[in-house]
């Protein structure tokens, strides 16, 4: 039997990937304001990911934080420390994907294209399969995408050991960041856990990203 939560959350995650419905989607009643299994979850907007389903989480369980990538961001550091010190959550769960679309493009591409460079709008253009409409002007805002490292890749390209290794250096580079945080305690009674996964979409598992890894290089 499983002994731990994030066991147990990764066998509800086998029993989704086989079609099994764990969540329990109705209206609970009334709850306490503190997760129930103390995790909050890092994940990517994809729209193919249901998190509280592929996860087996009930209403109440979880916080779960929600961005372009599973980005580890300041913002993200931000509910991380209030969840922890003041909502209890005591396990941390990163989840990259597969088909990601932060693989598809670069900051400074992006950038490029939306300031008006037609090169940079049309190779974000065939690399979307969309046309790309620039909109001619500088800002300051956001100040970075957080695009994931290394050569870009058609959007929603299937998984490959060379785009699953970009996933890899994210998921490891925002575990290092949450450790590496003053405000994040890791040691003593206080500690938090923090474990990296990468989702496939296209068979519904999460496999787990060792950390410390190779970060690698670029090309
Ligand atoms: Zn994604």
């Amino acid at each position: 039997m499983p002994d731990t939560t994030l066991d147990q959350l990764l066998a509800n995650n086998r029993q989704y990937a086989s079609g099994q419905a764990l969540h329990r989607s109705t209206h609970p009643g009334s709850q306490p304001i503190r997760p129930a299994r103390r995790v909050a979850v890092v994940a990517c907007m994809d729209a193919r990911l249901d998190v509280e389903d592929l996860l087996g989480l009930q209403t109440g369980d979880a916080h779960v934080i929600r961005n372009a990538g599973g980005v580890v961001t300041d913002d993200v550091i931000r509910c991380l420390i209030i969840s922890h010190h003041l909502l209890d959550t005591r396990e941390f769960i990163l989840i990259h994907h597969t088909r990601c679309g932060m693989l598809a493009f670069t900051d400074d591409l992006l950038k490029a294209g939306l300031e008006g460079d037609p090169a940079a709008g049309k190779l974000l253009g065939q690399a979307t399969g969309r046309a790309f409409t620039a909109c001619g002007h500088a800002a300051a805002t956001p100040a970075a995408f957080h695009a994931f490292r290394g050569a870009i890749e058609p959007l929603d390209a299937p998984r490959d050991a060379k785009n699953l290794e970009r996933l890899a250096w994210d998921v490891r580079r925002g575990i290092s960041a949450i450790l590496s945080h003053p405000w994040i305690p890791t040691s003593g009674a206080d500690a938090v856990t923090v474990r990296g996964f990468v989702y496939d979409v296209d068979t519904g598992l999460l496999e787990e990203i060792a950390h410390p890894g190779p970060m690698g290089t670029i090309g």
